[in-house]
């Protein structure tokens, strides 16, 4: 097991559609440890396998909350949500942050609902009726795997400034990533 390098946005590995996982071997076992391990490492509350650079439908979290603890990982996800209210985001209540684009933080709005279903690692099918944080978790892992990073849902006055964060650390480009573990350096 070991912890990997986090790309950073810009490389197509982020911006493209993940496929599905056809068989749960032992790679995707392994694939799955090393992510755990990535994430609390980072340290963060969900990890896409895209994220390390690997083109699969799989994303772990781990978020406790007055409903709970969730700790598992999601296998070929589909996910539901209720409908996204169309208003400005609360820049104190719904920011949100990726380790793909480390260090910035932007507010977005979020359906409050999700319903996830997923296959654990042994390849048993789950649902999850998620509210709040943990639905905003699941959405944006989910995204993940669909090419979508939270900074292209932002609105145009956030995005303007995500843009501009992103081209003034030198990202946006192919090959980029960084190491967790160690202190973030500007690469
Ligand atoms: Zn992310």
């Amino acid at each position: 097991m070991r912890v990997r390098d986090i790309v950073i946005t810009g490389d197509p590995v982020l911006h493209n559609k993940s496929q599905p996982v056809t068989e749960i071997s032992d790679y995707i076992r392994n694939l799955v440890e090393d992510m755990y391990l990535t994430m609390d490492k980072a340290p963060g509350v969900g990890l896409a396998a895209p994220q390390i650079g690997i083109p699969l439908q799989i994303f772990v979290y781990d978020w406790e909350g007055e409903s709970g603890s969730y700790r598992n990982v999601a296998i070929n996800p589909q996910l539901e949500i209720s409908e996204l209210e169309e208003r400005p985001a609360d820049s104190d209540n719904e920011v949100e942050g990726c380790l793909s684009v480390p260090g910035e933080r932007f507010p977005l709005v979020r359906a409050d609902k999700a319903v996830l279903t997923a296959q654990d690692i042994e390849g048993n099918t789950y649902e999850i009726r998620a509210e709040g944080w943990l639905a905003r978790i699941f959405q944006h892992e989910f995204d993940h795997l669909q090419g979508l990073l939270y900074v292209d849902r932002l609105d145009k006055k956030n995005q303007k400034s995500a843009l501009k964060a992103i081209k003034e650390h030198g990202w946006g480009d192919e090959g980029l990533s960084w190491s967790p573990g160690e202190d973030f350096l500007e690469p």
